[in-house]
């Protein structure tokens, strides 16, 4: 049977980048993954800011497409920020988790893909962990440390017959399509993101550009009741309303359909180590649940963990204790008011709101645009002399309102 010093469940952003920093200080790592070719579940927008290339030591040819101007959509109110330089990138999500576990090969790890997870036990102070590979047969290997980097699957800290918790859950659908030359003109250096109840109720919904003439237009929402909104149409149809009425496409070529969801723990309430067993990425809700935003912050976690398992694996420690308060040190605060914001915006707002709410952003400057949606820079809101001319736009707005329909009374 096979040794190894750490197993890694999951080869996504989060898994990825586990396995290439703890080779390359020279552990033996096994990077598993249930699908056999990274094209295979493709799910991810992958939009990030410019600063996660740098901060991860990520190349150019991981990047679809940069993107240097945004733009913020909602039901009656538009408004686009420019810039000359980059702003962000748009990764080639299946390219980045390929370049991951290719790096992390290069120094001495072995990567399994076409490898199902099914269950491990202890066995002499290690764990066994049982594999199934596709329409083969299963295999076991021994570790000292089991990684859980699955994703929302969790699969490893809540195997099937464990009882998981009630999670907020997300779910995104999105259209890679190929366009013609003058939308793509149009739409090669932009972020779009649509919000109200005409493009995407309960969520957001996007268009991202790619390289050769391609663009991902998707929508996610997520699962819960809406104070105002009660009858939704089904989620793709916000998609295909984006083709037909936003980008007002006759013609494209439809290259894939892919979706997936996300299951966020309020508080961040996950599980995040038992006895040899750690937790990374999404499967310890690392996903921002404003924006959907995880791949940077998968990989965060990473780094983070990765200290633990070292001192775990030099016998420095017998357990990962400390690790998920080192985790809540960096993410909670910002995660705790996104949650509280995102629920309002996506569960609450009435859409007259959310148009007076883009509204009032077009003042803000590009940065702090950035700051606020990438950042979670939320006192550029709620500091200083926002509140006090957000205020004044919605008098003025009721005012006008009150001149245009003199008996209506705005909700
Ligand atoms: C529609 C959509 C759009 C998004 N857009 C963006 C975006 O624009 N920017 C951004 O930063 N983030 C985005 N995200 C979020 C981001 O993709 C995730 O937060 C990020 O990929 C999480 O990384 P991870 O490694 O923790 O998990 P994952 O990327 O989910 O990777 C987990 C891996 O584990 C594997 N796995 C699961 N179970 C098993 C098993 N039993 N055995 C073996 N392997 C297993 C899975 O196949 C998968 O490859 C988006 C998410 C969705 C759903």
């Amino acid at each position: 049977m096979q040794q190894f010093d750490v197993v890694i469940i999951g080869a996504g952003p989060a898994g990825g980048h586990c396995a290439r920093l703890l080779a390359s200080k020279g552990y033996q790592v096994l990077l598993v993954e249930q699908h056999r070719d990274f094209r295979h579940n493709n799910y991810s927008s992958a939009g990030t800011p410019l600063e996660t290339l740098a901060q991860f030591d990520l190349p150019d040819s991981v990047v679809a497409r940069y993107w240097r101007n945004l733009t913020l959509v909602s039901s009656q109110q538009q408004h686009t920020w420019h810039a000359l330089a980059p702003q962000g990138a748009v990764f080639d999500f299946a390219k980045l988790r390929a370049y991951l576990a290719e790096t992390a090969q290069a120094q001495g790890a072995q990567v399994w893909l076409g490898h199902r997870f099914l269950a491990h036990q202890p066995e002499a102070g290690k764990t066994l962990v049982m594999l199934k590979q596709r329409g083969g047969s299963t295999i076991n290997v021994l570790t000292q440390v089991l990684v859980d980097a699955t994703g929302y699957a969790r699969a490893v800290m809540y195997p099937p017959k464990v009882a998981r918790p009630q999670f907020y859950q997300g779910t995104g659908i999105e259209y890679l399509i190929e366009v013609d030359a003058e939308t793509y003109a149009q739409y090669q250096d932009t972020l779009v993101f649509f919000l109200g109840y005409r493009w995407s109720p309960r969520g957001y919904s996007w268009i991202f550009p790619m390289d050769h003439q391609q663009l991902k237009v998707g929508s996610a929402w997520i699962e819960g009741e809406h104070r105002h909104l009660k009858d939704l149409r089904p989620l793709r149809e916000y998609t295909t309303a984006i083709l037909k009425d936003y980008l007002k496409l006759d013609t494209y070529k439809t290259i894939e359909i892919h979706g997936s969801i996300l299951d966020y723990a309020s508080g961040l309430q996950d599980i995040y180590c038992q006895d040899n067993i750690i937790a990374i990425g999404d499967a310890v809700s690392t996903v921002n649940f404003l924006g959907g935003e995880g791949i940077r912050h998968a990989m965060q976690g990473a780094n983070i963990a990765v200290p633990y398992i070292e001192a775990y694996l030099q016998n420095q420690r017998e357990n990962f204790q400390g690790y998920e308060q080192a985790m809540k040190a960096h993410f909670l605060q910002k995660w705790n008011a996104s949650e509280q914001i995102g629920k309002r915006v996506y569960l609450e707002y009435s859409d007259e709101k959310i148009d007076l709410g883009v509204a009032y952003l077009k003042y803000f400057s590009f940065q702090d645009v950035i700051d606020l949606l990438f950042n979670y820079r939320f006192d550029k809101i709620y500091g200083g002399l926002y509140p006090y001319l957000l205020k004044k736009l919605a008098q003025w707005q009721q005012r006008v309102q009150q001149w245009l329909h003199p008996r209506k009374t705005s909700p």
